[in-house]
């Protein structure tokens, strides 16, 4: 066995969404627990953990281009352990061992609590078993603020969007128990976090003994100030769950709901179950019960067969409920997905043109939305220093939208009223005109 105490300290590369973001926090905790500690850099580390996304090929190439420069750390140093977790890891399975043989471990994302026996092993060891049990797991998370954390409800994805591999690296969907979400939360609210974000593939389809509105009403009794939730399937959305995020004073004024296209028939390839009518829908209802709310989206640009009448509905639909930002990108096939399989793939010139399109597009739209609260009084979250002015701090508003503010010694984790000066196209500048808790 390898002595633990000779290994201490450990690096994570994190690609891609929040759930991985977690993950590492996660792992960081559970390996803390056993002794080590994070370096500050790749080549201080005894251990390199990976921490993969299989969702676009780009995240997966940049992930393999770094694992090769890290072959040469190894080269170097033979007791560096390295370990690769994550949906690549999960999805590529031993292909990652037999392409990179320098890796000691391999474990899918139902297999993260596994990483500090892993690492004890001193053999190669791979492990991507179907977990059903991650769901009723309590991990010890080092998390990365003091002020926002996430919180984990469900893991896995039941919807198999011809696109997506997630559902094949994380699995079914399986919901946490309530009490054990409630008494996480309840457990930050009291070491004294401000927010929290619900992490899910598909979080308007939790479902234990309550629902998700049910859920959120009884985190809104615990009175933390801020509670967000990502990501929202448009299917799920229903009118219930929209009418709670309107009463609930804790639910933040802010939904990202992928619409991913605005035709009709590609929505129907992607095998995404609602049509662009019933997305309006959702929307309006949204705005009519919360004039401020703002809206953010994904976009996915040049599905198989997309023909430039289904492009020209999405950019109709962008410009028809503009959103206050998106992210889109340009498709990219997977194999095993469905969508990998279908006829009529575009080339990449009309996939990046119809992307660089719509981003050009929603730069505008996101411009006159942020213009819109131009002289307005915001509630910001303080989340720490400007990178480029160390005088200024930067926040959120409760629409998420980023704030910056001169420093008048206001602590990070301070909520600031701020009204809005400036708007730029990602960011706004505001100034302090109260500070102090205003919720609660
Ligand atoms: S809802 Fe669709 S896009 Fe989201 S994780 Fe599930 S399969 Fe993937």
């Amino acid at each position: 066995m390898l002595n633990f105490k000779m290994i201490k300290t450990v690096y994570i590369y994190t690609y891609g969404c929040q759930m991985n973001v977690h993950d590492s926090e996660k792992m960081l905790g559970i390996l803390s627990e056993n002794g080590y500690r994070t370096a500050e850099k790749p080549e201080e580390a005894d251990l390199i953990i990976f921490n993969t996304c299989a969702i676009r090929e780009k995240a997966e190439q940049k992930f393999f281009s770094q694992l090769g420069r890290t072959k040469l750390l190894k080269k170097k140093r033979q007791d560096l352990k390295i370990a690769v977790a994550g949906c690549v890891a999960q999805d590529a399975k031993d292909n990652i061992i037999k392409k990179a043989p320098f890796v000691d471990f391999v474990l899918g994302p139902q297999n993260i609590h596994l990483i500090s026996d892993l690492v004890s092993e001193k053999n190669t060891r791979t492990s991507f078993e179907e977990n059903p049990d991650i769901a009723y797991k309590e991990y010890i998370t080092k998390r990365d603020s003091s002020i926002k954390a996430w919180v984990s409800i469900m893991y896995g994805c039941n919807n198999f969007c011809s696109y997506c591999i997630v559902p094949y690296t994380r699995g079914r969907e399986i919901s946490r128990p309530s009490n054990r979400i409630l008494s996480e939360i309840r457990q930050l609210h009291e070491n004294g976090y401000k927010e929290v974000t619900l992490l899910g593939q598909n979080v308007n389809s939790y479902m234990s003994d309550i629902d998700f509105t049910g859920l959120l009403r009884k985190i809104d009794l615990i009175n933390i100030n801020r509670v967000r939730f990502v990501t929202s399937h448009p299917r799920d959305l229903s009118d219930d769950l929209i009418r709670a995020i309107s009463e609930l004073k804790s639910v933040c004024e802010h939904l990202h709901l992928p619409i991913q296209s605005g035709s009709d028939r590609i929505l129907d390839l992607m095998n995404r179950g609602y049509s662009y009518s019933e997305y309006i829908e959702k929307i309006n209802m949204l705005r009519e019960l919360m004039p401020g709310i703002a809206i953010t989206s994904d976009i996915i640009t040049g599905f198989p067969g997309e023909t430039d009448e289904d492009y020209m509905l999405t950019v109709k639909a962008l410009e028809e409920i503009e959103f206050d930002g998106i992210f889109a990108f340009k498709f990219s096939p997977r194999k095993g997905t469905k969508a990998f399989g279908m006829s009529k793939h575009l080339p990449d010139n009309v996939k990046t043109e119809r992307l660089n399109h719509i981003l050009k597009i929603q730069e505008d739209i996101t411009y006159k939305k942020n213009k819109m609260i131009e002289r307005t009084i915001q509630e910001i979250l303080v989340e720490g220093h400007s990178e480029t002015d160390k005088n200024m701090l930067v926040g959120r508003t409760r629409t998420n939208k980023i704030v910056t503010i001169p420093d008048l010694q206001e602590n990070v984790g301070s909520f600031v009223k701020a009204k809005i000066q400036t708007a730029r196209r990602h960011s706004l500048y505001g100034i302090n005109i109260h500070s102090g808790r205003i919720l609660n």
